[in-house]
This record gives structure tokens, sequence and C-alpha cells, in this order.
């Protein structure tokens, strides 16, 4: 295994903890939210991990990253800078 998937998979396992007790989860594999069925991270879930993440938005980043690249292998019908912009792009 090289250290991109493991890494991806990784921060799919730490999820829950990240936006602890938040029904806005993802429902994967199609990463929709459980709660309220918009293309998860929707709104909710972006300020629940806003507030996880505080002042650090480099590792908020990071961890985006990670689920993105979990979502790429997933959402295998999305443009790729798609499903970039709804991961990563909005933690600047
Ligand atoms: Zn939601």
């Amino acid at each position: 295994m090289t250290a991109r998937p493991a890494r991806a998979a990784r921060a799919v396992a730490v999820l829950d903890d990240r936006v602890d007790g938040d029904p806005h989860q993802p429902d994967r594999p199609g990463w929709d939210c459980r709660c309220c069925e918009q293309p998860w991270p929707c709104a909710p879930a972006k300020v629940r991990l806003g507030e996880a993440y505080a002042a650090d938005r480099l590792g908020l980043a990071i961890y985006m990253g990670g689920l993105y690249e979990q979502a790429l292998t997933e959402l295998r019908t999305c443009p790729c800078g798609d499903v970039f912009t709804r991961f990563v792009a909005w933690t600047r």
C-alpha cells in the first residue's frame, strides 16, 4: 500500500471524531450529507469542521485533502476539479 491511500483511509477513520455528535455526516460512497442530503461537506459540516480546527487552517486543509483522496476513488463520475473545490478549496 502506498502512503496516499493510507492517508485517505486514516482521514476517513477519524471523521467521526472531527465532527463529533454532528448529524451532518457523509453517506459514503455517494458523499451526500446524511442529514440535509446536500453534497458533503454541507454548510453545517463546514462550520463544525472549522470550529474543530479553529485557527489551524493548514491542518484542516491537510485533513480535507485526505478525504478528497478518498472521495476521488468513490465519486468516479465527478470531475476532479469539482471534487477539489468541494473538499479542499473552501478551507482557505
Ligand atoms: Zn448536512
